[in-house]
């Protein structure tokens, strides 16, 4: 095998080489099978077994209660921007989003071309260095629920305390957070998350909804395939659903299991992203645009005095085996992903060859 590097893409991203490495024992032959799980039937007993672990394996993970409903669909987060507010309102019905970024403006946008969605809070203005802070008041009276992005993947952002929103269901993205830390399911109405950051490769997009809160026909404008119900009704295989992808989150949710849940994971996490953040905020040349309280442990961003040290940068730390360290280009600067699948020491080379540059 070639030499692998240390990989901080922002998604898809880093897999932990043992589950790689099952998925490539079990790749021309899964156990029992005969064949690759790419070449297997989605309504065979082998790939029920497969998809029908994945989902026990969550639900253990994120302690989710049986009044939810897990789901893996296909369409990317990015789907869920539609789905969730034509399954849960009435066209023309009030949402409310906090728009903390790049993927919450997205959200919101589509939501508005169901509805009367709204923006509660942003903080687009100073250029999306915190989350905005929610409470119950600035919500309008009839909205059907409240919509964040948790963990925002571009802007190195959390919510690292829930919004109060009282009785007014919470509807969360944690695309770039979920598994990676501990999130307290009951919490929330819904949780979706596309899986090519902490969960999977891409292809598969994790909905974790609260089934009392699904419209019960919802509007018959509806495509069939947009709606939670009939997916939910054939247990995610309404039609042919991800095969491989969800086969890979399941060898992921066991690997976690494993290593000792998403507590262990959180601990690892926040200790990787505590080295950086600490190298960062004692540097004279780095520094973090992020404010303390809203700062993520899964995407650290940082930044340099000026582009030409940034270029410099990039190119040296892919020299010492460190790539996609380049901050999106929404936000400039230098990020790293630090997500379930990269180990301790990709974080400890980074801060090594911080260390270095700087000197
Ligand atoms: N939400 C967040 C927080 C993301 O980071 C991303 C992708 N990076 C998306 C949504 C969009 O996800 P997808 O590409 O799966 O549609």
């Amino acid at each position: 095998m070639e030499k692998r590097v240390y990989n901080f893409s922002a998604g898809p991203s880093a897999l932990p080489l043992e589950v790689l490495k099952k998925a490539q024992e079990d790749l021309l032959c899964y156990p029992g099978a005969g064949c690759s799980v790419m070449e297997m039937s989605h309504r065979s007993a082998d790939y029920q077994k497969i998809i029908d672990g994945a989902e026990a394996s969550l639900r253990r993970l994120m302690d989710i209660p049986e009044e939810y409903a897990v789901l893996f669909l296909q369409g990317g987060a990015t789907l869920q921007f539609s789905m969730i507010p034509m399954n849960l309102t009435h066209q023309g019905e009030t949402t409310a989003y906090a728009v903390s970024g790049n993927f919450a403006g997205k959200a919101l946008e589509e939501a508005k071309r169901w509805g009367s969605a709204v923006c509660a809070a942003s903080t687009k203005e100073t250029g999306f260095r915190a989350v905005p802070k929610i409470t119950k008041d600035m919500l309008p009276a009839d909205a059907k629920y409240l919509h964040i992005t948790g963990n925002n993947t571009v802007f190195g952002t959390c919510y690292n305390e829930l919004p109060e929103c009282g009785d007014v269901p919470l509807v969360a993205d944690w695309s770039s957070a979920i598994l990676g830390k501990q999130l307290d399911v009951r919490k929330h109405a819904l949780i979706y998350a596309g899986a090519q950051k902490n969960i999977a490769p891409a292809g598969v997009t994790v909905v974790i909804v609260r089934r009392d809160i699904i419209l019960d026909p919802v509007d018959p404008v509806v495509p069939i395939m947009l709606r939670y119900k009939p997916q939910i009704d054939a247990s995610s295989m309404y039609n042919t659903p991800p095969c491989w992808s969800i086969y890979m989150a399941g060898l992921m949710f066991g690997w976690i299991e494993e290593q000792g849940g998403v507590a262990e994971m959180e601990r690892r996490n926040r200790k990787k992203a505590a080295l950086l953040y600490d190298l960062i905020d004692s540097s004279e040349l780095f520094s973090c645009p992020v404010e303390k309280e809203s700062r993520s442990i899964m995407n650290v961003r940082f930044t340099l005095p000026d582009e030409e040290l940034t270029k410099r940068f990039i190119a040296e730390a892919k020299e010492a085996g460190i790539i996609n360290i380049k901050g999106h280009k929404s936000a400039g600067g230098l990020r790293a992903s630090l997500y379930n699948g990269m180990p301790m020491e990709g974080a400890e080379a980074l801060a090594e060859f911080m260390t270095k540059f700087k000197a």
